[in-house]
């Protein structure tokens, strides 16, 4: 168990993941919540509070390789509670080339500025600039490099093939859930990501493969 966190100050650095990352780092080791972190989210000046917060959290694990627990990690914290494990950032998190101004305007035509995420031969196709239905906010396309950086450390910044344009959520999916250092699905971030429920699912699968005689779960 975590002790509870406490958010004492104003944080005024100038962008919203530097404010969520001092926060955090305030508080590690301790339990903070959803509001507390849109709270330290809001712009310092306005107070407007924005409508990508999540994804700037998101970006503190993948980018800058921070472990941050949530409900999906510890069963026993609520939903919307977030803890800053340590201090320790993994090591190579999102060492990212990027392709140029040019070979981007080319990616955004080829892609007919929508994103160009594939799932069993179905495309994304969230436009540019209009409101993502599912995930909520203005859809911004990203340039995502298709190899991971294993298989091709000298990512082609002027080579369109190399790239697609990903939408915000897919962008999240596939930095999450794909190893690029391996080129392989990471399983354990998908199963941390699964609903309590499946996770028993997954659990009993788990047991049923290795012959583990049934125990009490799902008391939490
Ligand atoms: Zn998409």
């Amino acid at each position: 168990m975590f002790p509870k966190g406490n958010l004492t100050k104003k944080y005024t650095q100038p962008s919203i993941k530097k404010r969520i990352e001092a926060f955090l780092i305030d508080n590690v080791g301790k339990v903070v919540t959803r509001q507390m972190i849109v709270e330290v989210s809001k712009d310092p000046i306005t107070g407007k509070e924005p409508e990508n917060w999540h994804q700037r959290l998101s970006e503190l694990r993948t980018d800058d390789g921070y472990t941050i627990l949530s409900k999906r990690d510890r069963a026993f914290l609520s939903v919307e509670d977030y803890v800053l494990e340590s201090l320790n950032k993994r090591a190579n998190a999102g060492k990212r080339v990027m392709p140029n101004q040019n070979t981007w305007s080319r990616i955004l035509a080829r892609a007919n500025q929508c994103c160009e995420w594939n799932e069993g031969g179905t495309a994304c196709g969230l436009r540019n600039g209009t409101i993502d239905q599912i995930g909520g906010g203005t859809v911004k396309l990203t340039p995502d490099h298709l190899q991971p950086h294993s298989v091709n450390p000298n990512a082609d910044a002027t080579d369109p093939n190399q790239w697609q344009a990903l939408c915000g959520r897919h962008q999240v999916i596939k930095k999450n859930f794909w190893d690029s250092k391996s080129g392989k699905m990471n399983t354990i971030a998908i199963m941390q990501a699964l609903p309590h429920k499946e996770k028993l699912v997954a659990l009993e699968f788990l047991r049923q493969y290795f012959g583990t005689p049934q125990g009490k779960v799902g008391s939490f």
